[in-house]
């Protein structure tokens, strides 16, 4: 019984809304920390219960002086990335580990097996029929999951028992013996990894084995594509190490991540839900054809490109703006900490029309090559991610402040300003 209980309270947090149901030391609210809350014990000292409370009085900006008397500089840190939308829609209580938020029992299903592989304290028979049945994937890359399943890989602590004097410590974050486990799972940079990756998976028990995480990546979807893109992270990450190792390279994550989606997407017969996350390069029958060359807007009103970049250790987005004759009318940019590439999207389009709004452009068409986003903000009835549902209402709650704006999507190839101009901002 407690294992449904401890499978299933830790992955339910509060997407705030107007808050104003949430508490601000009890409840699980801020999905940027372990837990999802503040490990604070400030909540006898303070009146401040609720999270509007948290507010500076009559708006929807964070009271930062307030924030720090309260919380450690990591914990602000995480608070501040929550966006207090206009719409005082209401506090909602999601479930992680779907993308819609929405509970599933599969999902649910799949959680509890991990729950009770890791609290059995011994291994559960690895599905090893599953794990060779996987297809579109690279073969080496396959070899390298079956070579960490059977602990064949030539990381320090297993060569320091042939070689002496060899350091034991993981050389990517120096604090802790580097076995199998903890460069592939437990390691800070592989953790950053898989969360900013479209895998977007968090680590959260202390214990798992790669057996038992190849296990939940395995079940988690039928066609094996959150385990295909997640080994490919892993040899991708391998890969990077060895470099920095062998060659003085210069570590970058996003470096593994990219090259890690290159790998997954050559073997990828058809686009999955997954990599729908990512940029839609190609979607030729969702473009007409006039997009595929950048045209300028009708005359009085002004067109934002927006896009954004997955930086070395952040994210960030940029939004250009031109007018009708082709003229440069200003531009913007913003750094955020790593976060997914959906989060990001969602991002460059609040900057765009944040741009708009500073710049007194009332009637405006924003142009992103995030359909996936595109489709959250023009459309009601599209169930949004979790993720990106505070910046969507955010962004919809600035709507009635235009006479027209139009989300529009366009190829990536005539949106290369703004994510030449992102990409800058990220280094
Ligand atoms: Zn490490």
């Amino acid at each position: 019984m407690n294992t449904v209980k401890d499978a299933f309270l830790p992955n339910l947090c509060w997407i705030i809304g107007n808050g104003k149901s949430v508490k601000n030391f009890d409840d699980r609210w801020i999905p940027y920390l372990p837990g999802f809350r503040p490990s604070s014990t400030a909540r006898d000292l303070t009146p401040c219960i609720w999270v509007p409370d948290l507010l500076l009085p009559g708006t929807n900006t964070w009271n930062e002086p307030l924030l720090h008397s309260f919380f450690p500089a990591f914990e602000v840190n995480a608070i501040l990335r929550i966006i207090i939308s206009y719409s005082n829609d209401d506090d909602r209580l999601i479930w992680v580990k779907t993308k819609s938020g929405l509970f599933s029992s599969k999902s649910f299903y799949t959680t509890l097996l991990a729950a009770q592989a890791s609290s059995s304290g011994t291994e559960s028979s690895f599905p090893w029929y599953t794990f060779w049945k996987v297809t579109n994937c690279s073969p080496r890359i396959k070899i390298f999951a079956w070579r960490l399943l059977i602990g064949a890989v030539a990381i320090r602590a297993a060569i320091s028992r042939f070689i002496t004097n060899i350091s034991q410590h993981c050389p990517l974050c120096g604090s802790a013996p580097e076995t199998i486990d903890h460069l592939f799972i437990h390691c800070p940079i592989i953790q950053t990894i898989l969360l900013a990756s479209p895998v977007g998976f968090r680590v959260e028990d202390s214990n798992i084995s790669i057996s038992k995480l190849f296990t939940v990546w395995l079940q988690s979807n039928s066609t094996g594509e959150t385990f295909r893109l997640g080994i490919c992270l892993l040899w991708s990450l391998w890969k990077a190490r060895n470099r920095a190792l062998f060659d003085n390279k210069e570590f970058y994550i996003s470096i593994v991540i990219k090259n890690a989606l290159k790998v997954f997407n050559d073997y990828s017969v058809v686009s999955t839900d997954i990599f729908q996350s990512m940029r839609v390069d190609s979607a030729p029958n969702l473009v007409a054809p006039q997009q595929l060359h950048w045209l300028p807007p009708a005359e009085d009103v002004i067109k934002i490109h927006v896009d954004r970049a997955i930086g070395h250790s952040n994210s960030s987005c940029a939004a250009i703006a031109h007018n009708a004759n082709c003229v440069f009318e200003g531009c913007g940019t913003q750094c955020n900490p790593l976060c997914s590439p959906e989060e990001a999207e969602a991002m460059a389009f609040l900057l765009g029309l944040q741009l708009a709004l500073k710049m007194n452009f009332t009637t405006c068409i924003i142009e992103g090559d995030a359909l996936n986003v595109i489709r959250c903000i023009n459309d009601t009835s599209t169930p949004i991610p979790w993720r990106i549902r505070s910046i969507i209402l955010h962004i919809r709650s600035l709507l009635p402040s235009f006479c027209s704006v139009s989300f529009v999507y366009v190829n990536r190839a005539c949106n290369s300003a703004a994510h030449v101009l992102a990409k800058f901002a990220s280094s």
